[in-house]
C-alpha cells in the first residue's frame, strides 16, 4: 500500500491510500477547489477513486465527501448515522460502516479489509480504522477525546499509524480560544493532546511499526516540534528509535509513503 497525506488540521482532512488496484480516500474535509489541487497534483485523475470513508460527521473529515464520490463513481462508506447528511448523500452509492467486525471494502477478490472501532468524540459516532491488505495495516486514529484502551485493541499491529497530536495543553491553556472552546478540547468529547497521543502511542507501537503521521496539529495551539518530540521520546522509551515520525500539514500534502 502507498498513502499521501493530503491534509490534515481544523480547516479539513483527507488521505489517498492505494492498496493493489483500488484507491481509498479517507475523509474528503477539503474544499471543493482545494480537493482538486490536492488530487491533480497526486495525479489522481477523475473515477479513479474507488471508495471514500468517512471518520464522522465533523465538516473538516465530511465536507466533500459525496462530491469526491458523485464524480469518481466511488462508494461512500460511512457510519450509517450520517448516511443522509447532506455533504454525504450527494454521493449516489453509500453504505453504512459495519463497527467492530473484520470486514472487506468492495470485492473481497481485491482484498482490502478493515475494522472500524468507536472513538470517544463529540460527534457520535466517530470511528478509528484498521486498513490491511498484501500483508500490510495502517492504522488512523484521530478526532478523539482520551486515550481509552479498548480502540488501542483494535488498532494494533500495523506498518503505519496515523495518529491525532492536536494540542500541547499548556499551549492551549494560554491561548486564544474562548473558556467554552478550551473545556471541549480538552474535555472527553475533544482532541488528544500530544500527552494523550503518547499514551496511545506506547499501547500501539508494535513491532511493524515503522512510521507514525502525526494528525490534525492545531495551529494555535500546538507545534510541529512540541508533537513530533512527544512522539520521539515514548519511541525511545520503547526501544525504537528506528521508527519514522512525520506532521501531517494543513497547507500541504506530506510526500508519498510506503506501507
Ligand atoms: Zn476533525
Ligand atoms: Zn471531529
Amino acid at each position: 500500500m502507498r498513502l499521501r497525506v493530503l491534509a490534515s488540521g481544523s480547516r479539513g482532512n483527507s488521505s489517498l491510500l492505494w492498496a493493489g488496484d483500488q484507491l481509498l480516500m479517507l475523509d474528503a474535509g477539503l474544499a471543493v477547489t482545494a480537493m482538486t489541487e490536492r488530487l491533480v497534483d497526486s495525479r489522481v485523475g477523475l473515477k479513479s477513486i474507488d471508495h471514500v470513508v468517512v471518520t464522522h460527521g465533523h465538516l473538516d473529515h465530511s465536507r466533500t465527501a459525496g462530491i469526491v464520490a458523485k464524480r469518481h463513481g466511488a462508494l461512500l462508506h460511512a457510519p450509517a448515522e450520517i448516511l443522509e447528511h447532506r455533504a454525504i448523500k450527494r454521493a449516489p452509492n453509500r453504505q453504512a460502516l459495519p463497527i467492530g467486525a473484520e470486514c472487506y471494502l468492495g470485492p473481497p477478490e481485491c482484498g482490502v479489509s478493515f475494522r472500524a472501532t468507536i472513538v470517544p468524540h463529540d460527534c457520535h459516532p466517530t470511528l478509528a480504522l484498521r486498513i490491511e491488505h498484501g500483508g500490510r495495516a495502517l492504522a488512523l486514529l484521530t478526532d478523539c477525546g482520551e486515550p481509552r484502551e479498548e480502540p488501542a485493541r483494535a488498532l494494533s499491529d500495523t506498518e503505519v499509524l496515523l495518529l491525532e497530536a492536536n494540542h500541547d495543553v499548556d499551549l492551549l491553556r494560554a491561548g486564544p480560544y474562548p473558556q467554552s472552546l478550551k473545556d471541549r478540547v480538552l474535555g472527553p468529547g475533544g482532541h488528544l493532546s500530544n500527552d494523550q497521543m503518547a499514551v496511545m502511542l506506547r499501547r500501539l507501537a508494535g513491532p511493524r511499526l515503522h512510521t507514525v503521521v502525526l494528525l490534525h496539529l492545531s495551529a494555535q495551539n500546538n507545534r510541529p516540534d512540541l508533537a513530533a518530540e512527544a512522539a520521539r521520546q515514548t519511541l525511545e522509551q520503547l526501544g525504537r528509535t528506528d521508527v519514522r515520525v512525520v506532521c501531517a500539514e494543513q497547507d500541504r500534502p506530506l510526500e508519498t509513503i510506503d506501507v
